[in-house]
């Protein structure tokens, strides 16, 4: 099933701890972890969190607000929004998420850039780019991000930090490979540092297109027992 079968989460070790440390090895120096925490209860954060994870990465708001609130005794965590942000969830988001990866519009920018300034916040964004036609995910087309070039500067406070795309189910690892490195070229031609790119089934394709975030959920926290 392409990107659809992510390698289980056991052939990387029988625990947290272990999967945590080879999936770290298995990562070039440039690449960080996003450990996605979706679906999966707050205890699972604490103890990845005690084995040194910081950066968190969660797609829906409510499920996320619970376990930043039951987390809030615990270190300090680095959470980053993945997932599809509706415009009315734009100032809760942006008071409980340092990084958003997510931002699939002008339209969607230009009110976080309105609110973070109200807020006084200066978060991270990434650009969701849609490299394949994929009626199962929003994003800007590579064209419209290509053609605002110098004008993302004028986004600040919002600090725009690269690019995300998730590969669409059922291309070849050759076909993913092509499209991460369209990401990693765009994203470089516009001077950004970051491409957000690689989760549990693609990620190897990922890394050797130059990902600096891979977005880990099962293949390091198992299946997802609550359906985010
Ligand atoms: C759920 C999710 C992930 C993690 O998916 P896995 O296949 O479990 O690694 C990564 N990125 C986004 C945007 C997601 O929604």
């Amino acid at each position: 099933m392409g990107a659809a079968s992510p390698a289980a989460a056991e052939s990387y070790g029988s625990t947290l701890a272990e999967r945590l440390e080879a999936l770290k090895l298995a990562l070039p120096p440039t690449t960080r972890l996003l450990a996605v925490s979706k679906g999966h209860p707050a205890d699972l954060v604490r103890q990845a969190a005690a084995l040194g994870q910081r950066s968190f990465g969660e797609s829906r708001l409510q499920e996320a607000i619970a376990k930043q609130e039951q987390l809030a005794d615990g270190p300090d965590l680095d959470w980053h929004f993945i997932g599809r942000l509706q415009a009315n969830k734009a100032r809760a988001v942006l008071r409980r998420f340092g990084t958003i990866h997510s931002v699939d519009s002008l339209a969607l920018a230009e009110r976080l850039q309105r609110i973070a300034a109200e807020e006084g916040l200066a978060p991270g964004i990434l650009l969701q780019v849609k490299f394949r036609a994929d009626p199962a995910k929003t994003g800007f087309d590579p064209a419209e991000v290509r053609a605002l070039g110098a004008e993302l500067g004028r986004l600040e406070p919002l600090r725009c930090l690269g690019l995300m795309t998730i590969a669409p189910l059922g291309l070849t690892p050759e076909a993913r490979l092509e499209l991460f490195r369209e990401c990693r070229d765009l994203a470089d031609a516009l001077g950004l540092p970051d491409c957000s790119m690689g989760m549990s089934g693609d990620w190897h394709e990922a890394i050797a297109a130059g990902s600096t975030w891979v977005r880990l959920g099962s293949v390091l926290f198992g299946s997802r027992p609550i359906q985010p």
